[in-house]
């Protein structure tokens, strides 16, 4: 008899991604037996690389101390932010995942992808706290320092040029689908299609799950503002503009163009 914890391990991120790739078939899989999904190893397929984005899910460190961002954002928001609300989404996730082990090899980017094909019983939490994971990863990193700030690079402002006519005009665009996204969610820059694009989602809903490649996102929850801003969300997205780390977005940018 397979000890549950060597039959986890013996599941494959081939079968794990097959189990995507089935998609509605995902219903039948319940009646796999689990000595099925043991499969033969990986051809050409590694292990996702250790990082914030593989499972388990691990809360990613700040790059930055909490202070780092004042002013414009206040450190006791940060510190719960990132301590409180992202390890909640951590936690949740895991939690989620912990009865499917045949799901455990995946990122949280081929589940935000690939959430259709998930099971129902657990997609919610899925898309909620994964998504939570996966946004507030990305908020994290195209913020910084006041020595990581700078302006966007020459090839992301030719980029935003041309798509939105000038950096000012994007940066109006943006600000003002996030001010005017109704309740909780985000305002993005992503590329779909090769394509810039701003739009926002709804709670804690991942682009990546609409076919978009997320480069800049601002978190426009009361959570991320309501300490130091209360109500002031218009005041909390124009200080946003002040912290953004632009070489991070130009390289976001850069990876989103190839994925
Ligand atoms: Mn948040």
């Amino acid at each position: 008899m397979n000890h549950p914890s060597r039959r986890k391990n013996s599941i494959t991120r081939r079968e794990a991604l097959r189990t995507l790739g089935a998609g509605a078939a995902w219903l039948g899989l319940g009646l796999v037996t689990s000595r099925a999904l043991v499969g033969a190893a990986p051809a050409g397929l590694m292990p996702p690389a250790p990082g914030p984005l593989a499972q388990p899910f691990v809360l990613p460190k700040l790059g930055y101390a909490f202070t780092a961002l004042e002013p414009h954002l206040d450190a006791r928001t940060l510190e719960i932010h990132h301590g409180k609300h992202h390890q909640g989404y951590v936690d949740k996730a895991n939690q989620a995942l912990a009865a499917y082990p045949e799901l455990q090899q995946l990122s949280a980017d081929e589940i935000l992808k690939n959430l259709g094909a998930l099971p129902e019983k657990i997609r919610p939490a899925l898309r909620n706290q994964v998504g939570g994971h996966a946004n507030h990863t990305l908020f994290w990193q195209v913020m910084g320092p006041a020595t990581e700030r700078g302006a966007p690079p020459a090839g992301l402002r030719a980029a935003l040029d041309q798509t939105f006519g000038s950096f000012e005009a994007f940066t109006r665009q943006f600000s003002s689908a996030a001010a005017q996204h109704f309740g909780s969610g985000w305002a993005w820059l992503s590329v779909q299609g090769g394509a810039l694009r701003v739009h926002t989602t709804a709670n804690q809903d991942s682009p990546l799950s609409e076919g978009s490649t997320p480069v800049l996102g601002l978190d426009v929850w009361e959570h991320a503002y309501y300490l130091h801003y209360q109500n002031r969300r218009a005041d909390y997205i124009a200080a946003f503009w002040n912290v953004v780390n632009w070489a991070q977005v130009e390289a976001n940018y850069t990876a989103a163009l190839k994925a």
